[in-house]
């Protein structure tokens, strides 16, 4: 099962790959957006990893905490909130654990993608990072181990799904039909982050 130190690689990885394509997240949200998904989510995770440095922690939720509270309180964009929500959720959900099995971490996902739902009121097929994690929860769903190259597979294919679909929902909504043909930013993070977990399991 997942312990506190899986919880913490987790972290490590996908800040890792989110300072790496910071600039690439940037882009995609300058394609259909605003131009900020990169900064937002790399200055994020960097404070996530400060924060959560700072503590030897007893368990996984108690620094799943941590982690969603500072990206909530430190990311202005629509994507910390989101992001954050649905970490808290998952801290909230494995509260009293010192470890995480499959069934453990299907939980905590399906409630972090209704935290998720809660907050943005998005459905799938809008375009928002919901198109990742919805699907990437029926497979968790829909299998009873964790397969680390399936699992990733997944998250792949629904973030590149994105880009044929018409944004329905936050700022790429404004650009109606012209926000066919680009990957959702929220989505390719959310595939970081998905990646990442992939990563720490296998
Ligand atoms: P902002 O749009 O405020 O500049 P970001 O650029 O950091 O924030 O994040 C944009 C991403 O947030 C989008 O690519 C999308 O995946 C996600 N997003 C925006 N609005 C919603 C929503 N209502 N529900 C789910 N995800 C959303
Ligand atoms: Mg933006
Ligand atoms: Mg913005």
């Amino acid at each position: 099962g997942l312990t506190t130190k899986h919880i913490q690689l987790w972290l490590q990885k996908t800040n890792e790959k989110i300072q790496e394509n910071k600039t690439y997240l940037t882009e995609l949200d300058q394609a259909i957006g605003d131009g900020d998904h990169g900064i937002n989510m790399a200055r994020g995770f960097e404070e996530a990893i400060k924060k959560t440095a700072e503590s030897d922690y007893e368990s996984p939720s108690d620094l799943l905490k941590d982690w969603a509270m500072t990206l909530i309180s430190k990311v202005g964009g629509a994507s910390g909130p989101l992001f954050g929500t649905a970490i808290l959720k998952m801290s909230m959900s494995v509260k009293g654990k010192a470890e995480i099995n499959y069934a453990e971490l299907t939980t905590a996902f399906e409630e972090a993608l209704a935290g998720i739902l809660q907050r943005g009121h998005a459905a799938e097929n809008q375009k928002t990072l919901v198109d990742v994690w919805s699907p990437i929860v029926r497979f968790l769903q829909e299998n009873t181990a964790f397969d680390s190259a399936a699992f990733t597979n997944q998250a792949k294919e629904a973030m590149e799904q994105t880009k044929d679909m018409q944004a329905e929902k936050g700022r790429a909504a404004y650009l109606k039909e012209r926000s066919i043909g680009h990957i959702d930013p929220g989505s390719a993070s959310s595939f970081y982050l998905l990646q990442s977990l992939s990563e720490v399991i296998e």
